[in-house]
């Protein structure tokens, strides 16, 4: 479903992402580690287009993301025809930047009605179901600024799933939160990876990439150093800088 090929991307003199390749199947759930500034969320803004890239290519469901395939050559696609791209593609973050002045239920409805074009009703009916999943159905009413900071996250990855994406990206979304309100994210996101969802996870929760993912890719200093599945990368990694990072996180 997703391919990334030899992406590279540079702020000024410095190269951020040196030719990254990784590929995600359909129903798969790859997590990404690695240090702080290696690139992890730098290499997600890339995948959903929010940064341009410098080198390589970014394939999501057959498409190149930013480009049209047409007489084998690529062309450079106009700002609209990305975001319709994009719009496949959901992603939270690590703050969940909800629209504070709206309610739980409007946060979830805005997308799909104002992008997708869905009419008011159904698209409540889908919010709530929604809700429902992330365990929130009974507070589609409140405004965020009610809700902890654990609800407004499933608030947002109720938000992402209402635009039906083929791909969810997932960056550090439990990081902001007091530990004791974690658990509920992670197990919002076990359901959607049970369900088939695809999805790329960066986060600390080892925990979680143990049990959920499939794969399990380390990046350090712009470069993926290793990937495999999670039961030797965590266990067994082959490198030194993998080594050195588990100690520190696991
Ligand atoms: P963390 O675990 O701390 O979130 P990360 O792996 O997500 O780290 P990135 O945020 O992708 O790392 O950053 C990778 C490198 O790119 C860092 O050195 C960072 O300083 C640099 N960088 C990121 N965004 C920009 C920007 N907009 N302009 C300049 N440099 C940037
Ligand atoms: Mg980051």
């Amino acid at each position: 479903l997703l391919r990334a090929v030899g992406v590279r991307k540079r702020y000024g003199a410095t190269e951020v992402l040196r030719g990254i390749d990784l590929s995600v199947h359909k129903g798969q759930v790859v997590c990404l580690l690695g240090p702080s500034g290696a690139g992890k969320s730098t290499f997600l803004r890339c995948v959903n287009h929010l940064e341009t890239i410098d080198g390589g290519q970014v394939w999501v469901d057959g498409e190149p993301i930013g480009f049209r395939l047409r007489n084998g050559k690529l062309h450079e696609l106009r700002e609209r025809e990305v975001a319709r791209q994009r719009r496949d593609i959901g992603m939270v973050f690590q703050r969940f930047n909800l629209f504070a002045h709206r309610s739980v239920l409007e946060n979830v409805v805005e997308g799909p009605v104002t992008v997708l074009g869905t009419n008011t009703a159904q698209a409540r009916k889908t919010g709530l179901e929604l809700l429902d999943r992330v365990g929130l159905a009974d507070r589609a009413g409140d405004y965020p600024a009610q809700l902890s900071g654990g609800q407004q996250q499933r608030v947002a990855i109720a938000r992402a799933l209402a635009m039906r994406p083929k791909l969810m990206l997932f960056d550090e979304p439990t990081s902001a939160l007091d530990p004791e309100l974690v658990g509920d994210v992670l197990e919002v996101m076990r359901d959607l990876a049970a369900e088939g969802m695809t999805m790329i996870v960066v986060t600390h929760e080892m925990s979680f990439a143990k049990e959920a993912a499939d794969e399990v890719v380390f990046m350090a200093d712009g470069a993926v150093v290793e990937s495999g599945p999670p039961d030797r990368i965590l266990a067994d990694p082959s490198h030194q800088r993998t080594r050195q990072f588990l100690a520190r996180v696991l």
